[in-house]
């Protein structure tokens, strides 16, 4: 193939196994699509100007024999959200404008140790609060499939690169669905993992109860070795779990092969209102389902009765855990100043915050706040923490029934930019199904089910596992995508209009 950026991550790493593509050629084709198309998608922040000499030196290695990973020599899209120390890390905002961090992430550390080759560092909304890269301090991302309308969000960069064949493979963070969404929206896979599944350490924080770092690529196979890749414990996060897992890859290609699916057990949630949902959102969420039943899965009615709170819930506990994440920028430690002549340090801090926050920010700062604040912390942040136990058992009681269960990833298709930016109630709806994911815990994976018919747009189902099945998802993910994959003849993404024609 002449096109090297048409390529899965798992094409390109066979092709780089065998000696038959060199990574410097891999990452010069994806840096020309970048610079081709880049100036109407704006996925990227920042581009790497050092990504040909690392691929050199896989490539150096390769030849010498040395013994590299599956994805060695791969590109790879970071999120702003995660720090690096030879890219600038902003999370969005004008207030870390600039800002180098002195370490990597752990998930960056471990892509390099594994001779992915990092590309730049991609959109999204400041601190990853948002569903349409919008609130981005830089300029909202386009989505590839119409430029018109919004990537999702808040990691619509991520989502928007691998949809515009910028990049085979990108990390994104998902807080509320901010990997999941913006897959939907763009026709990609996006998986959230289980809460400690993977490294927290160098994210910048936004709610860390619900932060889960996870893949965004075209394949479940390849989001599965990216996350093969990240995955597993690491001590510099508390909250990392220390279980040995599994290989996602293996269960990605057993799902693949077909396996999974006689007698897998399918749950529908009873009281997801039908009401919010687009038509053709619904329809592709259905087709997919009989597809599924076509092949011996078995749909089941649950019931999950607090599902419908979560995004209640969700907008107290995340703007308090994100009003005091945030509280660290503070004019003295990180990035921007702005000075106040004769002014306190107070005023320094309350005009640099003023300056370097953006308006969506503000708002959930002053939410959390409020809603910790002394007299009101029990009737608004106790009680959404008792919604959030609710949400668990009931998803505890669902999977005493089933294996999975599937809901559509969002409500609509990718809307127009602009549409919701002055109605945060809407935007905050867009999330309806995936934020109550996050308040349990448990993983979570958004696939292309197909196009919603009314507007000729990407749809995603959304597969729910019980904490700790990740290898579940990427098996019943993997063998839908095959389902799916086959009743189009061919990929979604290879038949897109994309970027108002093929290229
Ligand atoms: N859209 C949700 C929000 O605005 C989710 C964001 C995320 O997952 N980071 O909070």
């Amino acid at each position: 193939m002449s096109d090297l950026t048409r390529l899965t991550a798992a094409e390109l790493a066979s092709r780089l196994a065998t000696g038959e593509v060199s990574s410097v050629e891999a990452t010069r084709a994806h840096l020309d699509r970048i610079a081709a198309v880049d100036g109407d998608v704006h996925a990227f922040l920042h581009v790497s100007d050092h990504a040909l000499d690392v691929a050199a030196d896989i490539d150096r290695r390769r030849a010498e024999g040395e013994v590299l990973g599956d994805l060695a020599g791969v590109p790879l899209a970071i999120k702003d959200v995660l720090v690096t120390t030879d890219m600038p890390s902003t999370s969005g905002s004008k207030i870390l404008e600039g800002f180098l961090s002195p370490y990597d992430a752990t998930v960056v550390a471990r892509a390099r140790a594994a001779g992915l080759i990092p590309l730049g560092k991609t959109n999204m909304d400041e601190f990853a609060m948002g569903s349409s890269t919008e609130h981005s301090a830089y300029g909202p991302t386009h989505n590839p499939w119409d430029l018109t309308r919004i990537p999702g969000g808040s990691g619509g960069g991520s989502a928007a690169a691998v949809a515009a064949f910028e990049a085979p493979l990108a990390l994104g963070s998902d807080t509320g669905g901010s990997i999941r969404q913006p897959a939907h929206v763009t026709g990609t896979v996006g998986m959230k993992p289980t809460y400690g599944a993977v490294s927290r350490f160098g994210a910048i924080a936004l709610a860390s109860s619900l932060d889960q770092v996870g893949p965004v690529s075209r394949t479940v196979l390849d989001s599965a070795l990216l996350h093969d890749v990240i995955g597993g414990h690491d001590p510099h996060d508390a909250t990392s779990l220390t279980d040995t897992w599994p290989s996602f890859a293996v269960a990605a290609r057993e799902g693949a092969r077909g396996a999974g699916l006689k007698g897998l057990k399918v749950g529908v949630i009873r009281e997801l209102p039908d009401s919010g949902f687009q038509a053709g959102v619904s329809a592709s969420f259905r087709a997919a389902l009989a597809l599924l039943e076509a092949q011996g899965a078995e749909i089941v009615e649950v019931s999950a009765p607090h599902f419908e709170y979560g995004v209640a819930a969700y907008y107290l506990i995340l703007p308090a855990e994100a009003s005091s994440n945030l509280a660290k920028f503070d004019s003295v430690r990180f990035g921007m100043r702005v000075d106040v002549p004769g002014g306190t340090v107070e005023d320094v801090m309350a005009a640099t915050r003023d300056a370097g926050f953006g308006d969506e920010v503000k708002r959930r700062i002053i939410l959390g706040t409020y809603a910790l604040s002394a007299g009101y912390y029990d009737a608004y942040y106790g009680s959404a923490q008792k919604v959030r136990t609710l949400i668990q058992r009931d998803f505890d009681a669902a999977f005493a029934q089933v294996d999975v269960i599937a809901t559509p990833s969002a409500p609509t298709t990718a809307f127009t930019l602009g549409e919701k930016i002055d109605d945060p109630l809407q935007m905050y709806l867009n999330d309806v199904t995936t934020i109550p994911v996050n308040l349990a815990g448990v993983p979570g994976i958004s696939i292309p089910s197909g196009l919603a018919e009314e507007d000729g747009l990407p749809v995603g189902i959304q597969f729910i596992a019980p904490a700790r099945e990740d290898a579940r998802l990427y098996r019943v993910g993997a063998a839908a995508e095959a389902l799916l994959v086959d009743s189009w003849g061919g990929p979604l993404l290879d038949r897109a209009p994309l970027l108002g024609g093929n290229r």
